[in-house]
């Protein structure tokens, strides 16, 4: 019989000690990338397990979701750092600043616009990573590799915005080795030192390339069970 609770801490300290060990392949240290928990649609239940074991860093990617689950855990769990890693909506600004540590997907002018905005009311804003469309897909969030020079000004100069990081999701269909090189290296030619790229099937692979974070999820929690319905 397994339990899935023991199946979430085995889970994640098999990943720890693989993500440990691709860093040292790439002669990095310990500790240079961090794991974070995708939790979106998991059960309640994994979440409590993950906590649990010790684990703090989570990632969601959708605010009401988040909304729903992390501000009762964070009661019992201060430490917790959750990060934002789906598309956000300029509506749901607001509730984005106020609960999560981290917003990797800022993609449009018109959402650093907001999120500038709002910052300038709490006096705070979470960190910044900026999402990269490494593979140049029609259909895909992010700003084209072409068009980072400018849009990173844009945040800097125009809304005074700090960022700290990248962020990328490469095609499905393609080795993502090529697409995790230029993350890396757009972050290097922009002095930002945080590089979140790598989920279940590729987080090793990411790690030797240079990612300071991976966003794991169903080698974590097993499969996502579906939604039941948006809202
Ligand atoms: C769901 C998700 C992940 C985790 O994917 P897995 O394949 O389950 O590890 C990582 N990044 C983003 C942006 C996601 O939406």
């Amino acid at each position: 019989m397994t339990d899935p609770a023991n199946d979430v801490a085995d889970n994640l300290a098999e990943i720890k000690t693989r993500i440990d060990r691709a860093a040292a392949e790439a002669g990095r240290p310990a500790g240079a990338a961090r794991l974070i928990a995708v939790s979106k649609v998991q059960p309640v239940e994994k979440l409590e397990a993950a906590l649990a074991a010790g684990h703090r860093l989570f990632g969601e990617n959708r605010v009401q979701e988040a909304k729903a689950k992390f501000p009762a855990a964070r009661e019992r769990y201060p430490d917790i750092e959750l990060h934002l890693i789906g598309p956000l909506q300029t509506n749901k600004v607001k509730e984005a600043v106020a609960l999560f540590d981290v917003i990797q997907t800022l993609d449009r002018p018109k959402l650093a616009a907001a999120l500038a905005e709002e910052g300038r009311k709490r006096g705070r804003l979470p960190r910044l990573f900026v999402e990269v469309n490494v593979g140049d897909e029609p259909q895909k969030a992010g700003i084209a590799p072409a068009d980072l020079p400018a849009f990173l000004a844009e945040c800097r100069d125009m809304h005074g915005l700090t960022i700290d990081g990248l962020m990328c999701i490469p095609p499905a269909d393609q080795d993502p080795a090529p697409h995790f090189a230029l993350l890396r290296d757009l972050a290097e030619q922009h002095g930002l030192t945080e590089v979140s790229m790598g989920m279940s099937g590729d987080y090793e692979q990411a790690v030797r390339t240079g990612a300071t974070f991976v966003r794991v999820g169903t080698a974590i929690f097993g499969e996502r069970i579906k939604p039941a319905a948006h809202g």
